[in-house]
């Protein structure tokens, strides 16, 4: 892995997020053809199923058609030992001292700018955690108690609810403002109108990549076989609604209406360089949730909001590194009272934030609830997203010169109906 000279005889800019080390899967369609399986490298597509019908994936013995699917999840069930060894496979193929593959490179790739890319999973169903100790901090802050900012299970379960999974969109997807219920805190109605504080959340999310049975158990040392890779996942956030109507169950319809995530499903091999130990976890956590060795991943994230027409600003920059529980904690979580899994369920962090506010991950820490508006460089300000904005997540990991990146999740605003 520290060899930086294992090059491709594809063409991968330097700064490119798709360098052969990360090779991430997703579903993309082109004038020719259509829905099919593809790997990112450089600025190409890898077209799986032409690799497959030249005979060059033989040896997996799998059904002819095999990558012409609409969604990757009869491919992450083949199971780890096989998709890992179709990523040896690809990788070999992929390699600069490979001489096979690059003959038919004008038939096995396609710029990314000619195909058109799709959601990568049939998502089941969709959990979204809580699990940056620095957000819920801030939330608890503003709309509780400073001093009592944690509730008194937080630091002992890794907090989540169950979101919505039919309404998660590809990047690219333009979002309409919601309406919904909320009620001013001097008012004694509520007011049926336009979701005023729309906001964004930084999270990055993990598809589930192996069944269980209802009833059983995932431990944390098993987590990771049950992992089979990430996205970048915004939990768009209609603020006022979701303040009136979360007591007491949660979120609702402020979360429901639309989450967006990005196209390159970003396999956890590829991610195994960048481990990194997660914070101090105190008080101790109880046994079920113990976890050994590194299980946090230092993925560099930011956060680009554009007005129509105008200059994109950076108005954040976080880590996922920074998050408090896991993700083999929060599976371990979800599956201890036995509630079963499927290939292609989706688990979202939670928002990412560090501790500097320049790295909070939702426009409700970066304004402090809309006191402190952010200066775009047009001059205007902004205290939430406005109508005709462009959000967009980017992330990528980056040790020894080898970087393996995730693209980006974009949305744009459009007004209210
Ligand atoms: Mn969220």
């Amino acid at each position: 892995m520290n060899d930086v000279a294992f090059k491709s005889w594809v063409d991968v800019p330097a700064q490119s997020d798709f360098s052969i080390y990360n090779l991430p899967y997703g579903i993309f369609s082109s004038p020719q053809h259509s829905k099919r399986i593809g790997v990112a490298i450089g600025n190409e597509v890898l077209d799986l199923a032409k690799v497959q019908e030249l005979g060059f994936l033989d040896e997996f013995k799998l059904a002819k058609g095999f990558f012409e699917a609409e969604f990757l999840n009869d491919f992450i069930a083949l199971g780890k030992s096989l998709t890992s060894a179709i990523r040896q496979k690809l990788t070999q193929l992929l390699s600069k001292e490979e001489t096979e593959l690059v003959k038919h490179s004008k038939k096995v790739l396609l710029p990314q700018s000619e195909v058109k890319m799709h959601l990568p999973v049939k998502i089941g169903d969709y959990t979204d955690f809580y699990s940056s100790i620095e957000h819920a901090t801030n939330v608890g802050t503003m709309f509780r108690d400073p001093e009592n900012a944690l509730l008194p299970n937080w630091r002992h379960l890794p907090v989540g609810y169950h979101g919505r999974a039919s309404s998660i969109v590809i990047s690219g997807t333009e979002i309409r403002r919601p309406w919904g219920q909320s009620k001013a805190d001097d008012a004694e109605m509520p007011t049926f109108q336009p979701c005023r504080l729309l906001d964004f959340e930084l999270e990055m999310a993990f598809v589930v990549g192996k069944s269980t049975q209802l009833g059983e158990r995932i431990t944390t040392s098993q987590a990771e076989e049950y992992i089979f890779g990430m996205v970048l996942f915004n939990d768009w956030s209609a603020r006022d609604i979701q303040k009136w109507e979360y007591v007491p169950l949660g979120p609702f319809l402020a979360k429901s209406f639309a989450s967006s995530i990005s196209p390159w499903l970003v396999p956890l091999e590829a991610l195994e360089p960048f481990r990194v130990s997660g914070p101090a976890q105190e008080p101790e956590v109880l046994d079920y949730l113990k976890s050994e060795g590194l299980k946090n991943y230092d993925i560099q994230l930011e956060v680009g909001l554009k007005p129509e027409g105008g200059e994109e600003k950076i108005i954040s920059k976080s880590n996922f590194k920074y998050m408090y529980w896991n993700m083999c904690q929060q599976l371990a979580h979800h599956s201890v009272n036995g509630c079963n899994f499927n290939v292609g369920d989706m688990c979202a962090s939670g928002t990412i934030s560090g501790k500097e506010p320049s790295s909070y991950g939702s426009m409700l820490e970066l304004t402090w609830r809309g006191t402190k508006p952010i200066t775009m460089p047009d001059g205007t300000e902004r205290r939430f997203i406005q109508d005709r904005d462009t959000l967009t997540l980017r992330g990528f990991a980056e040790k020894e010169g080898i970087r393996v990146g995730f693209g980006e999740v974009s949305g744009k605003i459009l007004p209210a109906e």
